[in-house]
Formats: structure tokens, sequence, C-alpha cells
């Protein structure tokens, strides 16, 4: 069986190392964009503060070993166009410019997101940094290392905004987390702790902006970069967007159902509506546990585990998905924040009514854990 596999960070790689793993003998080929593989975005805040220090360490899997565990890897290479009827996919060398097409018996999308870019004047701005990728992440990098740069603007209060907030601080800018809701981590946080979460932020010097949407960015003058909000126009050395993930699905567009934020549907096996298509991390659904639904919620926890599943069911459905309470946690100047499940505004907007959240505050840390 010749089994593609397109995209290749947690969901892909688990997947890969899933199948030959337990099928050593299966035909495995794998497309990826980039020159890397299993990169942990998620590490990036600390690269940029220097608790990590290279970025090179924030890669568990490599191009080579997965070529030892018999998958043929093509880097650098970007499948354009899939037909799911014909079982092909097309694809191009980077470069060389040589195209091809490949012809699988089942395929596995791990194509994971993008970060949202807004329709705003001057979202393309070379001061409106992203970050996502190794590639972003080195030139945000070499950006706050120039000495010129001290004031940033970090656009959405989402977990990834307010831990590159934490971040930016850290390093000596002086940082502005711009965010349009009333509070911050809305998806995470009920308000009274994402309060509390503001205030330790700003005891540490970043100023928590709410309900302050950006509308557009433009050069200013002295080579700064002008943040225009509903309320006014900041001038910052640069801006770094966070506006949370959008799944990059396009591939199957038309071809497999998707849901409203064109996220492939799946069911519990990973497998989409194609009986040969299997999707998984941030391209995919997931089942939500305290709904029961399907919902979007784009984490590399999620990826991981639904690599391994779409790399164990693509040879037939035998394990289901135990879904997710979306459980993170995130550490703000010393004091952590860990949620599971929904917040209670979120239960209340979901139609649940009959819903109490609990809040524990603490030090207790398990025995393994030096305090
Ligand atoms: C700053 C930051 C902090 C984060 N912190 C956390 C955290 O603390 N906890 C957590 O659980 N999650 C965190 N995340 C989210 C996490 O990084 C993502 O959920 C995870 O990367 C998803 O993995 P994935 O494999 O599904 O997709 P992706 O990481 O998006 O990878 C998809 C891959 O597919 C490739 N690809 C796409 N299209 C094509 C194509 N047509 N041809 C070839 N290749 C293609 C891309 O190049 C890419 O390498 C964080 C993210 C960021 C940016």
């Amino acid at each position: 069986m010749h089994i593609l596999v397109i995209g290749c960070t947690h969901a892909g790689t688990n997947a890969v190392q899933e199948i030959l793993q337990s099928h050593p003998d299966t035909d495995v080929t794998v497309v990826e964009r980039h020159d890397d593989v299993s990169f942990l975005s998620s590490g990036i805040p600390l690269y940029l503060e220097g608790t990590v220090k290279r970025l090179e360490d924030m890669f568990y899997s490599s191009p080579s070993e997965l070529r030892r565990l018999g998958a043929t890897v093509l880097t650098r290479h970007e499948v354009e166009h899939v037909d799911v009827q014909a079982h092909t996919a097309h694809i191009i060398d980077l470069d060389g410019n040589e195209e091809a097409d490949i012809v699988y018996d089942k395929l596995i999308v791990a194509t994971g997101s993008t970060i949202k870019r807004p329709v705003l004047p001057g979202a393309n701005n070379a001061k409106v940094k992203l970050c996502k990728s190794f590639v972003h992440a080195q030139r945000l990098a070499q950006s706050i290392q120039d000495k010129h740069i001290h004031e940033v603007a970090v656009i959405g209060g989402g977990y990834v905004g307010t831990e590159l907030a934490e971040s930016l601080t850290r390093t000596g800018h002086h940082v502005t987390l711009l965010e349009s809701n009333p509070q911050i981590l809305q998806n995470y946080l009920d308000v009274a702790n994402a309060n509390q979460a503001a205030t330790i932020l700003r005891a540490n010097n970043v100023d928590v902006c709410l309900n302050e949407a950006v509308t557009g960015f433009a050069d200013g003058a002295d080579d700064k970069l002008a943040v225009a909000t509903i309320a006014r126009t900041l001038n910052v050395d640069l801006a770094v967007l966070a506006l949370g993930f959008t799944p990059a699905a396009t591939l199957l567009a038309g071809q497999v159902e998707t849901d409203s934020h064109d996220a492939i549907v799946v069911n519990d096996y990973q497998q989409s509506s194609h009986p040969d298509v299997y999707a998984a991390g941030d391209c995919a659904v997931t089942r939500y546990n305290p709904t029961g639904k399907t919902a979007y919620i784009p984490l590399a926890s999620s990826a991981v585990r639904q690599g391994r599943l779409a790399g164990i069911n693509v040879f037939g459905n035998t394990v289901r998905s135990l879904g997710t309470q979306a459980t993170s946690a995130m550490n703000l100047f010393g004091t952590c924040f860990a949620t599971t499940g929904l917040t209670l505004q979120n239960a209340f907007h979901q139609g649940l009514m009959d819903c109490h959240s609990t809040t524990w505050r603490g030090t207790w840390r398990p025995a393994y854990m030096p305090s």
C-alpha cells in the first residue's frame, strides 16, 4: 500500500512514525514545504526570551530519521493539487521547479494551519511579523535583537499573544498588547481569572489594552510603524500578529466535507468524508468532549494524538479518538494558569445553562517537579 502524507510537523511526523514503526514495509511518501519536520512552534516564546538557547533544539525528528524508518521524504516540495477521486497529488519541487504526479492508495492530510492575517490596510507591511514556523521565529529573533527595536505591539490577546507579550518584555522591549475583546484569553479563562492575568502582565510593564481593535498599519514618522486602532494611532518599531489560526485545508476544498471554519470534518477515526482520505492536526476538526460536538481547536497536543490515530486507522478503522477537553496551561511571570473544558461564558454561549465553574488557587506541585 502506498500512503501519501502531506505536511510534516506534529500530525504528519507522528503519523509517519506510527505507520513505519507498526508496518515497516509500507510505502510512505512525505511531502513537506519546509526543509525541516516536527518544529515545535510552542517553544518560540521560550526561544525569544532566551530560555531555549538554540532554535535548532526545537525539533524532535528530522527528514533523515523518517528516511531511516523507510519513508521517502520530499522536503522543499509542495502539493499543489489533489484529486481524491483519481487518488493523485500534483507536487512541485520548490527549488528545481520540477513537477510530478504521485498516485496513492491512502492519503493523510496534515497540512496544519496558517496565522490569520487580517484584511486591513497595511497588514503586509514588512514591520508586521508572523510567528509560527522556524523561519518566522528566526526573523522575529533577528528583528528584536536590533537595538533600535524597543516598542512592540502584539496584536491579539489569546494564548500566543499573551505568551509573546511576556517573552518580549523579558528581552527588554516595551510591549503593548492590543485585544479587541473586553478580556484577554477569552477562550481559556473566565473574566475574573483573565483579569488576574492582565493584572500580572501590567505589573510587569506590559500595556494591556482591551476593547481596542486594530484598524490598519502604515509607515510612520522616524522609521516607525503606525498601528491604527479604533481609539488612536500608536507608533511602534514592530508589530507581531497573534490573531489565531486558519485551517490550511484548501487542497481538499469541495472534495471532502469541511466545517464553518473550513477545517476538514473527520470521524472518530480521523477519516474524512472520502474513505481513503484521513486528516489530522490543525487542518481538521476535533471532537470536543465538553459539548460532545466537533470543534476547531488547533493545539499541538491534539495534532500529535490525531497523527498517531491516522497512522493506525489508515490500515482499517480500529482505534477511536478519545476527543479533547482542550486542556492547556501557561506560566505568566511565575504564575501558572491551567484550564480545561469550557469557560462559564462559553458554556452559556453554547446553550449549556446549568453550569458552574470552579477555580483553585494554590502552590501545590507534584513531588516529581522541583519547587
Ligand atoms: C507561538 C505558538 C505557541 C504555541 N503554543 C502551543 C502550546 O503551548 N500548546 C499547544 O498544544 N499548541 C501550541 N501551539 C499550536 C501548535 O503549534 C499547533 O497546534 C501545531 O503546530 C499543529 O501541528 P500540525 O502538524 O497540525 O500543523 P502545522 O504545525 O501547521 O504544520 C503543517 C505543516 O504542513 C506543511 N504544509 C502545508 N501545506 C502544504 C502543502 N500544500 N504541501 C506541502 N506541505 C504543506 C507546512 O509547511 C507545515 O510544516 C502554538 C503555536 C504557536 C505559533
